[in-house]
Parts: C-alpha cells; structure tokens; sequence
C-alpha cells in the first residue's frame, strides 16, 4: 500500500506540561497566558518556555490581543492550530464501517462509509487500515486511530481486546487496538461506543470543563460512561456501567432478557417502549408518532419510560454526586414527551441530602457522533487517557 503522508513529522513524545498545556488549549480553546498559567500552577517562566516550545512543533501560535473589559491592557492569546494533526475515528457494525477523520480541534473534515463485506478480524483490520490511510492521504501529521463499537473492551495483557461482539461473530478476545497499529503503522485505541461518546462529552460535548459527569445513552439498549476526576471509568474488566437491569419505579409488560418487567432495559429502551405499547421493536417509529398524536397506550409507554429514566439519573447523581449528567441516544423521546415524569422520578428518588443543583442535560444525538467519539478517544489517547 502506497501512502502519500502530509507535511509534519508524527506525533511527537510530549513531556507532561506541554501535554497539560496542549490539552487545555484543546477543551477550553484560546485563551491569554496568564490564565492558563494560573489553570495549570505553572510559572510564567515556564509557561513562556512551553509555549515555545509547542510553537516549534507547530501545534500552537501567538494570537491576535484582545482586551479585557475590566481592564484596558492589550492580552495576548494563546491559540490551538487544529491543522497540526489529524485523527482517525471509526464507528464500527455488524454491516458497515463509519469513519470519519477529524483535526485537533476535533472538527471532522472527511469521512467515509463503507459495507461490510467480511466480518472476520483479520478482515476488519485490513479495511480500517485501508481507509485510515485513504482518508489521512495528505493531511497534516496522521496522529491515532481510535474504535468503537457496541461491546466490551477489557486489557489482557496490556492489549486492549474486544470480549464481546455476538454481531461480529468473533470468539475469544480480540487485540484489535494492536492488529490495527500493526496494520496501519499509527497508534490505536478501541472502546465501547458510549464511552466514545462519553469522552467526546467531556472534552467538547456538554461536558466540557467538568471534572466529574455521567453519560446516559438510550437506544436498543442503555449504558452509561461515567468520568471522575477527569478520568474515564474502565472498570477493573472493561465492564462498568451496566444499568439495564436496575430495578425501577414503573410498570410494563415487557421481559427483559432476565425475564424481568420493572428493569430499565424492560422500561426505557427502544424494544421496552414499543413492546410495552403492544408492538415490536420495528413499529418503534409508529409508537412514537401514535403518542405523539395523543393515543393513550402508546403515551403510557413513554410516560413509564420516562419515569424510569429519571429515576436512573437519580441514582447516579446520589451514588457519584457528579456535576453534570448528559442524556442522550437516538431513544430519547421519552424526555420530550413526558418531561413532568422525569422531573417527578428524579424528585422522588434523590436523597433528600443529595446536591439539587446538578444540571441533567438532554443532548440530541445523531448516529456519527460515534465515529467522531472514536476520533476523540484517538485524540485522548495521545494525552495519556486510556480512552
Ligand atoms: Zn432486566
């Protein structure tokens, strides 16, 4: 394979301040010296030096001085050039592969959707690689390849494996961040898809500049990314954040897998919605417009969902006291629909000494946010995250 590479040399071995000072460029934009010294505990001696040199690497510039309001001194902004690296994020199915490449700044500027043809690894491996590179062909300093896919992602060996994947059909663990650096000759990094989304939250998506946040995301199914301290929780088997079979205060019909009726994935997922109005996980559409128009079984369902959800949210905020919690998923109608029962839910069930202020925040969400959350994890990686 022939690959033309843009200009600029690979990502270089960052050095712990410039990786704090390039990182907070990243999440908080532009920004004058002096705050980001003061951000960072950094001397202005030192962050002069770091300053420069990351200008020599080309990943910032000295920008245009703006004035304070308060003050009429002239400041001298720091700024992030999104130019200066490239990453590759790659939102992977059963049928198809979704990848999209994204700068530093995290702005998608090419992507590309392939079908499936061949399931097996080795296959999958080959066709990321391929388009990794196609899609990288003449951009600025190609950095990391980042994966995600619905499964879980758990370290054997310092390889971060995928154990499970019934929809790719492969057995035993899978090395797959390894096979594709091997592969492709950049570093990679594979997650589960809401943590990929849960990282690209808290660093540009509703959660930026939170140290702590809870990602929900519904849809077939629901799970949970949960950051602390900055740090994305991994579990000790890459297997955190499994609410579905949560016990919660609403009623259907449906049975969840376990064969239980009062869990969220009975209650608050696509399948539980529409299987609670009487129909199956296809007719999810015509359910949501049936309760749309006001058909009263076909509301029950998304009021139930909705207290549910809220009651989720609830157990989050009292177990982690985070400061912010994000609800997103393409199965988020329940919110707009029933918005008073996840208000009451979240009322009912907070302990009465748990922080009322913390914002619950229902993002919309559209299927490629996964591919640039794979970005992200890429992005992430070079700063030391795991994901
Ligand atoms: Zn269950």
């Amino acid at each position: 394979m022939t690959t033309t590479w843009g200009p600029g040399a690979a990502w270089p071995e960052l050095h712990d301040a410039q990786r704090a000072v390039l990182a907070a460029l990243i999440a908080g934009g532009s920004q004058p010296r002096a705050d980001i010294a003061r951000a960072l505990a950094l001397s202005r001696t030192s962050l002069t030096r770091i300053t420069r040199e990351l200008i020599e690497l080309g990943f910032v510039t000295v920008g245009e001085t703006s004035r304070r309001p308060t003050r009429g001194r002239p400041v001298e902004l720091i700024d992030l050039v999104p130019a200066s690296a490239h990453f590759v994020g790659v939102k992977l199915t059963g049928d198809a592969l979704y990848a999209v490449v994204t700068d530093l700044a995290s702005q998608v500027v090419a992507s590309k959707e392939t079908d499936l043809a061949e399931r097996d690894a080795a296959s999958v491996v080959a066709l990321i690689s391929r388009t990794a590179h196609e899609l990288l062909n003449g951009l600025d300093r190609p950095s990391a390849i980042g994966v995600c896919l619905a499964g879980d992602v758990e370290v054997v060996d310092g390889d971060q494996c995928i154990v499970d994947s019934a929809f790719l059909g492969w057995e035993g663990p899978v090395p797959l961040a390894r096979l594709i650096a091997e592969a492709s000759g950049l570093p990679a990094t594979v997650s589960n898809d809401v943590n990929a989304l849960t990282a690209a939250h808290h660093w540009f998506g509703a959660g930026v500049g939170t140290r702590s946040l809870v990602v929900v995301g519904v849809g077939a199914g629901i799970g949970t990314g949960i950051v602390i301290e900055n740090r994305l929780v991994t579990g000790a088997h890459g297997r955190q954040g499994k609410i579905g079979h949560i016990f919660v205060p609403a009623r259907g019909t449906r049975r969840c897998a376990l064969g239980h009726t009062g869990c969220a994935n009975a209650l608050v997922t696509m399948p539980g919605i529409a299987e609670n109005a009487g129909r199956t996980l296809k007719e999810y559409p015509a359910v949501l417009a049936a309760a749309r128009a006001g058909d009263p079984d076909a509301l029950l369902a998304f009021e139930e969902a909705s207290m549910a959800l809220g009651a989720i949210v609830a157990h989050f905020i009292n177990v982690l006291d985070p400061e912010k919690v994000v609800v997103t998923g393409e199965g988020i109608d329940m919110v707009e629909l029933a918005p008073a029962r996840l208000r009451a839910a979240l009322a009912d069930r907070l302990d009465p000494r748990a922080s009322r202020e913390i914002p619950v925040d229902v993002q919309p969400f559209a299927f490629d946010q996964y591919a640039w959350g794979a970005a992200i994890t890429a992005i992430r990686r070079q700063f030391g995250a795991t994901v």
